[in-house]
C-alpha cells in the first residue's frame, strides 16, 4: 500500500514561515478567470485539519487552514464566481463555483468565539513566507471521510514526526479561547 498524502504542503516536511511576511494573494484552481483573494496580513494558528468541512486538495487526508482578521481579506478578481457552500454553517465557506476551491471561510455570527477571523488556505498562494502549520486538529475525523481506524497510529506518528501534535479537537490554546468565551457569555 502506498502511504497516503497527509497534505502536499507537509508530506516532505514543514516549511518555516517568515517573520517579515505581510500577506499575499490566493488564487483558485481555474485555468481561466481564477478567483483571486488578496490577504494583507500574515496568518495565525495555521494547522492541518481532518474535519470533513474544510476544503482539501485531491488525495490529501487533511486540509491546511489558518486564520487572519477579516478586514485584511479582499476579493480582488472574479468574485462573481464565489458562492457560499452552506449558509447554515457557523463558518460560511466562500467557494469557487467552477473548481470548488474554498477561498475563505467567514463567521457572520457576532457572538461566535472566532468572529472577526477568516479561515484561509495558504497553499493557494504562490507567495512564500506564510506562517507554518503548528498542530493537527480533528485528527480522528478523517475516519468519518472513510479512512481506516486501524491505520490511525501511523497517521498520528507521521504528524508527530513532522512536529504537528495531533489533537481530536482544536489545540489547547484555541480550546481555552472557546471555553473562556463561553464562561464570559454565561
Ligand atoms: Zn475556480
Ligand atoms: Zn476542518
Amino acid at each position: 500500500m502506498t502511504t497516503p498524502s497527509l497534505h502536499p504542503s507537509i508530506d516532505n516536511g514543514v516549511q518555516a514561515g517568515s517573520d517579515s511576511f505581510t500577506g499575499g494573494k490566493l488564487t483558485c484552481q481555474c485555468d481561466t478567470d481564477p478567483v483571486e483573494v488578496t490577504v494583507e496580513s500574515q496568518t495565525a494558528h495555521n494547522h492541518v485539519c481532518g474535519c470533513s468541512k474544510c476544503w482539501k486538495p485531491s488525495g490529501a487526508l487533511f486540509s491546511m487552514v489558518a486564520v487572519v482578521s477579516r478586514d485584511s481579506v479582499n476579493v480582488s478578481a472574479n468574485g462573481d464566481k464565489l458562492e457560499i457552500v452552506d449558509e447554515s454553517a457557523a463558518i460560511q465557506r466562500h467557494a469557487c463555483k467552477d473548481c470548488g476551491v474554498h477561498m475563505y471561510g467567514r463567521i457572520e455570527n457576532t457572538s461566535h468565539c472566532f468572529h472577526g477571523l477568516d479561515f484561509i488556505h495558504t497553499e493557494l498562494s504562490s507567495d512564500s513566507g506564510w506562517s507554518a502549520p503548528e498542530f493537527a486538529a480533528f485528527v480522528s475525523s478523517i475516519i468519518e471521510s472513510g479512512f481506516s481506524p486501524d491505520d490511525m497510529d501511523g497517521v498520528r506518528g507521521r504528524l508527530r514526526h513532522l512536529g504537528l501534535e495531533p489533537y481530536d479537537c482544536l489545540s489547547p490554546p484555541l480550546m481555552d479561547m472557546i471555553a473562556a468565551h463561553t464562561a464570559k457569555s454565561q
